[in-house]
């Protein structure tokens, strides 16, 4: 039997908080690897302009070469319209034999935001949920939500502690139109790329 971890994200762009969290949490549950699934049309997302998906994929790939538990999938940048998780996981689930476990890997923020998901009952059945911890999320009001979720739908969720990075990619889009510096914030590869692309000036 094997176990899947599904990391999804816009990765506008990419950084440590997200690579931090996939890896403690592979190794938390040992994962046989995390798919990276940057997200095509993200319907929660709409407040600012979202990049190229081309570009978001190619900085995620970059920034996961140097991890051999780490995949990319294009799944959600190929498919038209708004990306919602619960499509991607019923086409993942297809993909993979039938013991395939999934771990479906959020940060607080997006577990505080679940509920507002297409099908979040359908898709707390499909997958086991783990909510990574984020700084300016604290754990006991994570914990109270969890458990409310977990009641409504009676459903497990886990909560995993991971180092506490204080990034975003909105503070990295910041940054850079300021002209300040993204250095130590993501990988160097990824920080040329955007450099060379000219990316959120
Ligand atoms: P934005 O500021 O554009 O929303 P973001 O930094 O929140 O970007 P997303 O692509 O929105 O990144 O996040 C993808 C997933 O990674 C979400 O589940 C989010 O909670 C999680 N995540 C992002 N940054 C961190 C971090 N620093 N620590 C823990 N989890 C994180
Ligand atoms: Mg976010």
């Amino acid at each position: 039997m094997s176990k899947i971890g599904i990391m999804g994200g816009t990765f506008d762009p990419i950084h440590y908080g997200h690579l931090v969290t996939a890896e403690g949490v592979r190794a938390e549950f040992n994962l046989d690897y995390v798919m990276f699934v940057p997200a095509g049309n993200p319907p929660h997302k709409k407040r600012y302009k979202i990049t190229d998906p081309q570009h978001r994929y190619l900085m995620t790939v970059l920034a996961t070469v140097t991890n051999p538990f780490f995949e990319v999938s294009r799944i959600e940048i190929e498919r038209q319209g708004f990306s919602y998780t619960v499509d991607t996981i019923k086409e993942l689930e297809k993909r993979f034999p039938t013991d395939t476990e999934l771990y479906f890997i959020t940060g607080a923020d997006a577990v505080l935001e679940i509920l507002t998901w297409k099908e979040v009952d359908r898709l707390l059945a499909m997958c086991k949920f783990v909510a990574a911890t984020r700084p300016g999320y604290e754990i006991p009001e994570l914990n109270k939500k969890i458990a409310e979720i977990e009641k409504t739908y009676s459903q497990k969720i886990f909560l995993v502690e991971v180092p506490a990075m204080a990034i975003s990619s909105t503070d990295i889009r910041r940054r850079v139109s300021e002209g300040r510096p993204i250095k130590y914030l993501l990988p160097e590869s990824v920080e040329y790329y955007i450099l060379k692309n000219n990316l959120y000036k």
